[in-house]
């Protein structure tokens, strides 16, 4: 089979959406993508490989090829002949075809599904191919890549067909363990044994614009309860905000999406640990502007003060944004994904205000997070421990979510999880208070081996407005209160609550965003040269230490190791 030319077609391709004629040559240009209404048709395994792998680059792994019938199965007709036609049908010997290569010049081992051959349905020879490429994965240390497509298990394979979602499940389990991206590309449809094992089971989950996934089909479920399910039930924008999938990523843009994923590599320690820049991170105190607390209070909570997604356009390069828990919605106040800064990989997770637009900061919820978005961050910081990256956390919160259905998420929970995730994460962590860090909803962000503030930020138990409001029985006593609770990067850092402050342009981060990103990025180089040569034993053991001397009588930071 030859993968890397692409099949013919006919003159005229009727889209299946739309029904709009497309002329074949532009059907096969456009990735076979309706032109009118977008809809992304169906792929063999063939035209897949040969969209997704660099040219001339596809090696393809050997198949199972012996006719495999274990209950000797009968229905109208018998599986043994069913299977010789798919064969004949689809010049492939079973479901999906895997073959090794390279993606955007990333090596890459995939395993693609073809919905042709009875219905892309999990069956043992598919099981064994599917956990082949995972071992393929594993001898190569490259990245497993599988696009899905299936109706479910091979119901004439029996029981013997569910067993190979606990056959699959366990090879991924394996990659898991040695620390081997695995990405999954939802095409239309999804469902069953497939999406209950391997297709969900990755690292990654991007799906195609429409693609519906699922355990249950809708026509199970209408029937069984018979009510109606929304139109768009299922489908791959469904699944992104109910938090199911990282993304939903459009045919065209697929290819660059994996290239980046996979050119994500743990950074190499430098052999003799390099001392940080002195100047990039201010670490005492006198070298910083005395500023009345409740300025202070006003410039870190400034509209046009920039964030985490303004750092994150100026500073991280390929950043790939991933959503959701994989378990109830994605949290817009917080953002997350992968990237560079300044060449070094990272998994980069801020709270995002939304800017200085009303109707954004709305929709972001003022950078409040729901516990859907704690959750995410956990997520993505176990994702970067299996891969080795560094994580950097940009706070910028007033506080944990004063709503009922923060409460009813289990808020509590979420946030504790990460304060005891990131208390054993073996990765270098660094966080920055790049604006307000309030309460626990900044804490949950912010365990980490260094912590540094920005010049005009602040961190806070309680808003000021919250402490007067308690303790002075009077909202209007903030300014007081601001003052009383040494909430600014002066007394954070005589407090050894942060080990070091980022400067800001001279009037504040918000009169210069390119300013203040460059500042933000000469102390995340430093910090992060800082940390990358320590073990995860040094790391751990000094952040346990970093937090455990809070409160004991004046010992703080010195029973840290000396950089
Ligand atoms: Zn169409």
């Amino acid at each position: 089979m030859d993968v890397d030319r692409d099949e013919q077609e006919p003159d005229w391709v009727r889209c299946e959406g739309c029904a709009a004629l497309v002329y074949g040559k532009r059907w096969v240009r456009n990735l076979r993508v309706c032109p009118d209404c977008g809809r992304h048709g169906r792929l063999t395994a063939a035209q897949r490989l040969a969209q997704l792998l660099d040219p001339g680059t596809a090696e393809l792994l050997d198949g199972a090829a012996a006719v495999h019938d274990p209950l000797g199965f009968v229905d109208s007709r018998s599986y043994t002949e069913r299977l010789d036609e798919a064969r004949a049908d689809t010049g492939l010997t079973e479901a999906v075809l895997c073959a090794a290569g390279l993606i955007e010049g990333q090596p890459a081992v995939l395993a693609v599904m073809d919905f042709r051959f009875l219905g892309g349905s999990l069956g043992c020879a598919v099981g064994a191919l599917i956990t082949q490429a995972a071992h393929t994965a594993l001898a190569r240390r490259v990245p497993l890549v599988m696009v899905t497509a299936s109706g479910g298990a091979r119901m004439q394979e029996g029981v013997l067909s569910l067993m190979q979602m606990a056959k699959t499940a366990q090879a991924l389990a394996e990659l898991d363990e040695a620390g081997i991206l695995t990405v999954s590309v939802i095409t239309d449809p999804t469902y069953g044994g497939v999406a209950a094992s391997f297709a969900t089971l990755a690292d990654v989950i991007i799906a195609e614009p429409g693609a519906r996934m699922g355990f249950a089909g809708p026509r199970v479920i209408e029937q069984t309860t018979g009510e109606r399910l929304p139109e768009g039930f299922q489908t791959a924008e469904f699944l992104l905000e109910h938090g199911m999938v990282d993304d939903v990523v459009p045919r065209i843009g697929v290819r660059p999406v994996l290239g980046r994923l996979l050119g994500l590599r743990p950074p190499l320690a430098p052999s003799a640990p390099e001392a940080g820049s002195t100047e990039a991170i201010l670490r005492a105190a006198d070298e910083l502007t005395d500023r009345d607390a409740w300025e202070g209070v006003r410039l870190a909570r400034h509209p046009e003060r920039p964030t985490t997604l303004d750092y994150v356009r100026r500073l991280v390069d390929d950043f790939q944004e991933l959503h959701g828990d994989r378990l109830s919605e994605d949290c817009p106040a917080i953002v997350a994904g992968t990237g560079r800064v300044a060449g070094t990989s990272v998994m980069l997770i801020g709270h995002h205000k939304g800017g200085p637009d009303l109707g954004e900061r709305r929709r972001r919820n003022f950078g409040m997070a729901a516990p859907s978005g704690y959750r995410k961050a956990a997520r993505l910081m176990r994702l970067a421990a299996k891969l080795g990256l560094p994580v950097v956390t940009l706070i910028d919160t007033p506080g944990a979510n004063p709503g009922p259905d923060a409460e009813e998420g289990g808020q509590a929970a979420a946030i504790a999880e990460n304060l005891r995730l990131m208390a054993r994460l073996p990765v270098p962590i660094v966080a920055v208070l790049i604006g307000e860090g309030g309460s626990g909803g900044a804490l949950a962000l912010a365990v980490a081996d260094l912590v540094l503030v920005s010049a005009n930020g602040i961190y806070s138990v309680i808003s000021p407005e919250g402490c007067a409001a308690i303790l002075w029985k009077d909202p209007q006593a903030a300014p007081t209160a601001a003052d009383a609770l040494r909430l600014h990067a002066r007394d954070l850092l005589a407090l050894g609550v942060v080990d070091g402050v980022v400067p800001e342009p001279p009037e504040g981060a918000h009169q210069d965003h390119a300013a203040a990103a460059g500042l933000l990025e000469a102390a995340l180089v430093s910090a992060l040269h800082e940390l990358i040569p320590w073990d995860p034993q040094r790391l751990l053991a000094d952040r346990r230490n970093r937090f455990h001397a809070f409160g004991a009588a004046a010992a703080a930071p010195a029973e840290r190791s000396q950089p």
